[in-house]
C-alpha cells in the first residue's frame, strides 16, 4: 500500500493525485517511504496546504519522481504522542513564504483516509485530542480565576493559554487533571532560531505564543499548584513552558516555591523544562525537592545544538552537566529531542547520542517533532549533506537495543511512572 500524493487548490481545498504516489524527504533529499512505517493521519492531526511549494511524487506508471503541477504542496500536522519519520517532499519556488512553526510531516490519501510515516511513541492519553471537553475547560477557567482573583499567574494560564493558544497543558490545569504548567521566566539567555515565544523583528514568521511579560512570586506558584497536587489524577507541576524564556534565570523564586509546596504537600512530581544552561541553579533546585528535568535540544552534537541555541554566557558542556547533576540526586532526567529526519537520524547524531546517553546516565527520551520550516532550518544552519541516514524508526530500535532501560515517550512521567514506567496508569 502506497497513498497518492496530495495537493491543494491554495484555497484551502484538498485533492489526491492519483497518478503519483506520495513520497517522504530526510534533510535536502526525497524517497520513497516503505510500507509498513504508514499509519492513519491519527485524531488531532491537521493538513497543510504550503504556498510556492509543489509537491514531489513517484509515477505510478513510470516509476520516475517528478512534480505535482496540479496545486501546492500538502504537509501534515501530527498530533502529539506521535513521532513524524520523513518531512513532506516539495520543491520550493524562489519568492515561497517561510513556514509558520509548526511541523511539516509527509501525508498521503489511500482508501479514503489520510495516512502519515509516523509512530506512536507515548502511551499516556494526557494531550489526545478527543479528551478536551471546551465547555468543561470554560468552566474550570471561571471556577478558578474566582477562587485566585489576585494571581497573575491563573489570569495568563486562563485568557492566553488555556482560551487563546488552547495549550493543552493548560487546559489540563482548569480540568483539574495530570500536568499543571508554570510559566515563570519573561527572559531567555539562548536565542533560538525557532523560538516560539520570541522571533526577532527582521524575520517574517511570528512566534505561537508571546512570551509572559512579568515574574511571579513563589506565592503566586505555591497558591494554585498546591491545590492542583493535591486533587489531580497523577499530579505533576512543571516550570518551564511554550510561552515563557528560560526558567533557570528564576531560579531563586522557584526555588522558594519548590520549599514551600513540599511543606504543604507531598504529592505528585515537581518537573522543570529549560534548557539545561546552569547546571548550579539545577543543583539547588534538586537539594530544593526537583524530582525531574526535561532539557531541550536540537542535537547532541555541541557545533549542530550552538548553531540553533546560539547562547548566551553557557555552552553544551552545561546541559550535559545539568543532566548528570540530577541523576546524582536519583532525580528523573529527560530530553526534549527535537526530531529533524535526516539530521536526527545521520550516523554523526546517532554517535553522540549514545555518548549523551552513556554519560548522563539518561532516563528518558522524549521523541518530539521538529516545528520549524525544514528549508529555513537547514539554510540557517547551514545543513547540506549529513552523509548516510539510519531512518528514524531504526535509529529508535539501536538505540533501545543499546539502552534497554532507557525510557521512550512524548510527555514528562508522573511520579508513579518514573518508579514503575510500565504502570497501568489507566486515566
Ligand atoms: S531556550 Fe526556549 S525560550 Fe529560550 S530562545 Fe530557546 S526556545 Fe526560546
Amino acid at each position: 500500500m502506497t497513498p497518492y500524493i496530495l495537493y491543494s487548490d491554495g484555497k484551502g481545498n484538498i485533492f489526491e493525485d492519483t497518478t503519483l504516489y506520495a513520497v517522504g524527504r530526510s534533510g535536502w533529499e526525497a524517497m520513497p517511504i516503505p510500507e509498513f512505517e504508514w499509519i492513519e493521519l491519527p485524531e488531532g492531526g491537521s493538513l497543510y496546504e504550503l504556498p510556492g511549494r509543489q509537491g514531489i511524487g513517484i509515477d505510478v506508471h513510470s516509476g520516475e519522481m517528478r512534480l505535482c503541477e496540479k496545486g501546492w504542496a500538502v504537509a501534515a500536522f501530527i498530533p502529539p504522542a506521535h513521532t513524524g519519520l520523513y518531512l513532506a517532499a516539495y520543491e520550493t519556488q524562489p519568492d515561497a513564504p517561510t513556514l509558520p512553526l509548526f511541523c511539516y510531516t509527509a501525508t498521503g490519501w489511500h482508501n479514503e483516509k489520510f495516512y502519515v510515516p509516523a509512530v506512536r511513541i507515548e502511551r499516556d492519553i494526557r494531550q489526545e485530542a478527543g479528551g478536551y471537553d471546551q465547555a468543561k475547560v470554560e468552566e474550570g477557567v471561571n471556577e478558578l480565576l474566582q477562587a485566585y482573583p489576585h494571581n497573575r499567574l491563573v489570569k495568563h494560564l486562563a485568557e492566553n493559554c488555556a482560551l487563546t493558544y488552547h495549550c493543552p497543558a493548560a487546559r489540563n490545569y482548569f480540568l483539574g487533571r495530570w500536568e499543571c504548567p508554570i510559566p515563570s521566566s519573561p527572559a531567555c539567555n539562548a536565542n533560538c532560531i525557532g523560538c516560539i515565544s520570541f522571533q526577532p523583528q527582521e524575520e517574517t514568521i511570528t512566534s505561537t505564543q508571546d512570551r509572559l511579560t512579568f515574574k511571579p512570586t513563589a506565592a503566586e506558584i505555591v497558591e494554585y499548584t498546591v491545590p492542583h497536587l493535591e486533587t489531580a489524577p497523577y499530579p505533576i507541576v512543571s516550570f518551564g513552558q511554550g510561552c515563557e524564556g528560560e526558567p533557570l534565570l528564576m531560579w531563586e523564586t522557584i526555588r522558594e516555591a519548590i520549599i514551600e509546596i513540599r511543606k504543604h504537600t507531598n504529592k505528585g512530581s515537581i518537573n522543570i523544562n529549560t534548557n539545561g544552561s546552569m547546571p548550579d541553579a539545577v543543583e539547588k533546585l534538586m537539594e530544593a525537592g526537583l524530582d525531574s528535568i526535561r532539557v531541550s535540544t536540537n542535537s547532541a552534537r555541541p557545533d549542530i545544538y550552538t548553531k540553533y541555541y546560539q547562547p548566551n554566557n553557557y555552552a553544551f558542556e552545561d546541559i550535559v552537566e545539568s543532566l548528570k547533576v540530577v541523576r546524582k540526586y536519583n532525580g528523573w532526567s529527560s530530553i526534549n529531542y527535537f526530531v529533524f529526519p535526516g539530521v536526527t537520524d545521520c550516523i554523526e547524531e546517532y554517535e553522540a547520542l549514545r555518548d549523551l546517553i552513556k554519560e548522563t546516565g539518561l532516563n528518558m527520551i522524549q521523541w518530539r517533532n521538529f516545528n520549524i520550516d525544514p528549508d529555513w532550518y537547514l539554510g540557517k544552519m547551514n545543513i547540506s549533506d549529513q552523509g548516510e541516514n539510519l531512518g528514524i524508526i531504526q535509529m529508535m530500535a539501536l538505540i533501545h537495543k543499546q539502552f534497554p532501560d532507557l525510557k521512550f515517550g512524548y510527555f514528562n512521567p508522573p511520579i508513579e511512572r518514573m518508579k514503575n514506567f510500565d504502570v497501568d496508569f489507566a486515566h
